[in-house]
């Protein structure tokens, strides 16, 4: 980067070291023009894109409400908690790995049908027919409400 003091663009490194149990590293820069000292920090871009929803409005990334609906989705299916996480992880981390600062629910939901079709094909079909109907993973998870609180069960024919 830039020397903050002259603009120089050359910059020596003095000093580099882990900060904050290992997410950040700080290092100790000199000017190799002015000979101005100066610390910079680097860490991952971490922050979830925000979600915009098909009416335009945007919210929030929910990774709970996100949970919910595949916990939902393969009640009663043979998929542990354990294979749940680990597709809202790979979601997360496509999420994160796009770059974006905001990314359309069309494009969550579809990621959800994906993982799906992955873990239980039976899940998969049950509801990828009734989310493709929706504009986006709140519709669709409004519809799987009303689905899984009447008579307990789904029943999506
Ligand atoms: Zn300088």
């Amino acid at each position: 980067m830039y020397c903050p003091f002259c603009s120089a663009e050359d910059t020596r490194v003095l000093d580099s070291r882990l900060v904050s149990d290992g997410n950040q590293v700080r290092r100790r820069r000199e000017c190799v023009t002015c000979n101005e000292r100066f610390t910079t920090y680097e860490s991952a871009e971490l922050v979830m894109p925000r979600v915009i929803k098909s009416d335009g409005s945007r919210e929030l990334f929910n990774e709970s409400k996100l949970r919910s609906g595949f916990q939902r989705a393969l009640e009663k299916r043979p998929v542990s908690i354990d294979q749940i996480e680990n597709a809202l992880g790979q979601i997360k981390q496509l999420l994160r790995g796009l770059g974006e600062r905001e990314v359309t629910s069309r494009l969550i939901g579809e990621a959800v049908m994906d993982k799906l079709q992955h873990l239980d094909e039976v899940a998969y079909v049950r509801f990828a027919s009734v989310y493709r109907s929706f504009q986006d993973l709140s519709e669709f998870q409004a519809e799987l409400n009303r689905l899984t609180n009447k008579d307990g069960g789904v029943s999506k024919s």
